[in-house]
């Protein structure tokens, strides 16, 4: 999934085409193409994991999910979601969820809560994080309300840059690290950023993807954990849990049950009720249908694969 310095990055390949008119708008969204035909680019957005095309008096939103992709003078062998032409180049836009904004993008979005944003609001940050002490600080980076932009692998790096298991609660952080973590959500994007344009991103890892510790030598627990059940990547030893001694004795548990390679336990007492209401209903097979639906199919699958990774 691309995080928010990936589409900072289309942003600025885009940046060519802002101020030119659609010569061509075609593609599977539903998006009414004849609306988009002889429009001006007024400007190339983003806010967070949205790449954002301004068109006057409405825009585009476009979410590129966990395998969208896009090209810019090329096409793939196959139908794009959108394709916009001008008359010098064309951006096709590929497995991604694409939505019409009315009206103004500023009135839509608050730029303050972007970490790419020239307008990001650090203090706005940590009011909000103070605000829900009770979660876990793996779900708290991926809060797009809070960190808009941060993905799974600067939520890893993030944590481990700054010696917090993913398992710490938000309230139990002192307010010195619950500063840090703010300001390193945003340091780690911008080095993302760079790293990423250099293609040289991936060897700075810390903890992503890694299998010890360069700090300790110790082996690295990989776990899907919190809510977001993501990927997750850290030091036992080195990454402090911040928590009560009850939800520390629960961590500890969901760590050794990952570390088993096991199911992992819950890391939170009771789902809220709506949450469990929609997936009992969700979970009900149709007439004729087997009883495992396919998005179990495919958590076990991913399971598997990061199992084997
Ligand atoms: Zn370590």
């Amino acid at each position: 999934m691309p995080e928010g310095p990936t589409i900072v990055i289309l942003r600025e390949q885009v940046e060519r085409f802002a101020g030119c008119r659609i010569i061509r708008a075609e593609g599977n969204a539903r998006v009414d193409m004849a609306r988009l035909t002889g429009r001006r680019v007024e400007a190339f957005r983003s806010w967070g994991k949205h790449f954002l095309i301004d068109l006057h008096g409405f825009a585009l939103r476009v979410h590129f999910l966990m395998f969208g992709s896009y090209t810019i003078d090329e096409r793939k062998p196959r139908e794009p979601r959108l394709s916009l032409a001008f008359p010098t180049g064309e951006l096709n836009l590929y497995s991604c969820a694409i939505r019409v904004i009315e009206g103004d993008l500023d009135a839509a979005y608050d730029w303050r809560g972007d970490v790419m944003s020239d307008a990001w609001d650090a203090r706005a940050a940590c009011r909000k994080l103070r605000a829900m002490p009770d979660r876990l600080v793996c779900d708290a980076l991926l809060d797009q309300e809070v960190f808009a932009g941060v993905g799974n692998i600067i939520k890893n790096e993030v944590l481990y840059r700054i010696r917090v298991h993913p398992l710490s609660r938000v309230g139990a952080l002192p307010p010195a690290k619950l500063r840090e973590l703010v300001k390193q959500a945003r340091q780690y994007s911008f080095e993302f950023l760079e790293w990423k344009k250099q293609f040289v991103l991936r060897q700075h890892w810390l903890a992503h993807n890694k299998g010890t510790c360069d700090g300790c030598g110790r082996k690295l627990v990989r776990a899907y954990l919190g809510e977001t059940d993501r990927r997750t990547f850290f030091c036992a030893h080195d990454q402090r849990l911040y928590a009560t001694p009850a939800q520390a004795r629960a961590a500890a548990r969901t760590v050794a049950s990952a570390r088993k390679g096991g199911r992992r336990l819950p890391t939170r007492a009771e789902p809220p009720l709506e949450r469990s209401t929609e997936r009992a209903t969700r979970r009900l097979p149709r007439r004729g249908q087997a009883t495992r639906t396919p998005a179990a199919h495919k958590t076990k699958a991913r399971r598997q694969r990061f199992r084997a990774s």
